[in-house]
């Protein structure tokens, strides 16, 4: 990825300022899962193959007994729904960001093993039925499989657990 005037220049990471193609603009993305995965494709440009980095913005932190991860973005005012899936008073939940009815981005509190699904709803850019999103009797590869979209292969980028 150059992102450089200089077509010589190539940057990854935190540095990187680069265009997104699944958001449709430039994005500074100042996180491990993109310091990780940003570089193969800028060796990739750098020998002259196609290749544009396209994965879904991720990741997590560990604040003391809150543990989350935040797949996806939504920019501020960018949402028009926010959907709670599990126990919001206990912390241990998904709140995922909506616009028309389709995903932008998702935060799990204290709820693992869940981060392949949300970033294939985030990716699939289908409407959902919300209200099966927030039921935690439907399983969230449900939800996804409902809007024709098949589930994606583990990643490896998310937290392994149960879900409640
Ligand atoms: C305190 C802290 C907590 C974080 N926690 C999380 C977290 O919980 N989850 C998460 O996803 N991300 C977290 N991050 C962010 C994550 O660490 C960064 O996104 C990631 O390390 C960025 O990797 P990078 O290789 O792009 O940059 P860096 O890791 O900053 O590497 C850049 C390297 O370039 C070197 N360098 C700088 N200038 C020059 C120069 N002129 N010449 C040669 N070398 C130079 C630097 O010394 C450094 O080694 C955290 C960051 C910090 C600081």
């Amino acid at each position: 990825m150059s992102t450089f005037s200089d077509p010589a220049i190539y940057a990854a990471g935190d540095i990187a300022n680069a265009f997104h193609p699944l958001l449709g603009k430039h994005i500074r993305i100042k996180h491990w899962f993109n310091a990780l995965s940003q570089p193969a494709v800028a060796a990739k440009s750098m020998l002259g193959l196609a290749a544009a980095y396209d994965e879904v913005p991720y990741f997590y932190s560990d604040q003391y007994e809150l543990v989350i991860e935040y797949s996806g973005h939504v920019a501020p005012g960018g949402y028009n729904e926010a959907v709670f899936r599990g126990d919001k008073d206990q912390l241990k939940c998904i709140v995922f960001w909506l616009k028309d009815h389709k995903v932008l981005a998702a935060m799990n509190i204290n709820v693992w093993d869940q981060t392949d699904t949300i970033k294939t709803l985030v990716r699939s850019g289908q409407p959902v039925d919300t209200a099966a999103l927030a039921d935690t009797g439907t399983p969230l590869a449900d939800v996804l499989a409902a809007t024709g979209t098949p589930n994606a292969q583990k990643s490896g980028a998310d937290r392994t657990g149960p879900e409640s």
